[in-house]
C-alpha cells in the first residue's frame, strides 16, 4: 500500500471515531429534552390540582358565611317570634323560621359534600406534589450523570480532533482535500480498498487499466457507482 494511502486510512480512523464521539453527544440532548417534558407534565398536574384545591377551599368559604347570615336571619326570627302579640304573626315568624332553618340545613350538606371533596383535592396535591418532588430528585441526578458524560465526550473529541490534525500533516493536501469532499455526515467511510477488480463498498467493477495504474503508482481513483476513494491493496 502506498504511504500516502496508510496515511490516509489513519485518519480515516480518526474521522469514524470523531464521528461516534459526535454522535454519542448529540444523543444527550433528547434525553435533556425528555426530561424537561416529563417534568413540565409533573408540574402542570399539580398545579391543576392545586386549582381545583383552591375552588374547594373557596367555595367552602362561601358557604360558610351563608350559613353565618342565615344563622342570623334565624335569631332574628326568633326573637320575632318571642314578641309576636298575634296568632298570625306567630305563623308568619314560625313559618320563617322554619325557612331559615331549611336553608341552613341545606347550605350544611353541601358544606360537608365540600369537605369531603377537599380532603379529596388535598390529598391529590400531596401526591402530586411527591411525584414532582421525587422526579426533581432523580432529574437532578440523571443531569449530574448527564453533565459528566458531555464533559467526558468532549474531552475524548477535543483529543481526537488534535490526533486527526497531527495525522493529516503527513497526507499530501490534494488527496486529502479530496478525501474531504467525498466525507460528508452520511458517508463517514470515504476510502474504501479494491476487492478483485471492484469497489470495496458497492461491487462496480473497476476497468482494467485504471487498476493498473492504481497498483503501479498507487494512485487513487473516485468509484464511478458511489463515489467513494479506491486505493489499490497490493
Ligand atoms: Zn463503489
Amino acid at each position: 500500500m502506498h504511504p500516502d494511502v496508510a496515511a490516509l486510512l489513519a485518519v480515516q480512523d480518526d474521522d469514524v471515531a470523531i464521528n461516534q464521539l459526535e454522535t454519542r453527544l448529540a444523543e444527550l440532548m433528547p434525553r435533556l429534552a425528555v426530561m424537561a417534558k416529563e417534568r413540565d407534565k409533573a408540574m402542570a398536574a399539580l398545579q391543576q390540582g392545586r386549582q381545583t384545591a383552591e375552588s374547594e377551599e373557596r367555595r367552602r368559604h362561601e358557604v360558610a358565611e351563608r350559613v353565618a347570615q342565615h344563622r342570623a336571619l334565624q335569631e332574628k326570627n326568633q326573637t320575632a317570634l318571642n314578641s309576636v302579640t298575634s296568632m298570625r304573626e306567630a305563623t308568619a315568624a314560625t313559618a320563617q323560621l322554619e325557612t331559615a332553618k331549611r336553608m341552613i340545613d341545606e347550605d350544611e350538606r353541601e358544606l360537608s359534600a365540600i369537605g369531603l371533596r377537599l380532603v379529596e383535592a388535598n390529598r391529590t396535591v400531596e401526591e402530586r406534589e411527591r411525584v414532582v418532588n421525587e422526579l426533581e430528585t432523580a432529574q437532578a441526578e440523571a443531569r449530574n450523570s448527564l453533565a459528566a458524560d458531555q464533559k467526558d465526550l468532549e474531552q475524548q473529541l477535543a483529543k481526537a480532533r488534535k490526533a486527526r490534525e497531527g495525522k493529516s500533516k503527513a497526507v499530501p493536501r490534494a488527496l486529502l482535500s479530496r478525501y474531504d469532499r467525498i466525507r460528508s455526515r452520511k458517508r463517514v467511510h470515504a476510502v474504501f480498498p479494491l476487492r478483485g477488480s471492484s469497489c470495496g463498498h458497492c461491487d462496480t467493477m473497476l476497468p482494467l487499466q485504471r487498476r493498473s495504474i492504481m497498483s503501479g503508482t498507487g494512485a487513487t481513483e473516485v468509484c464511478e457507482g458511489c463515489g467513494v476513494m479506491l486505493y489499490a491493496t497490493e
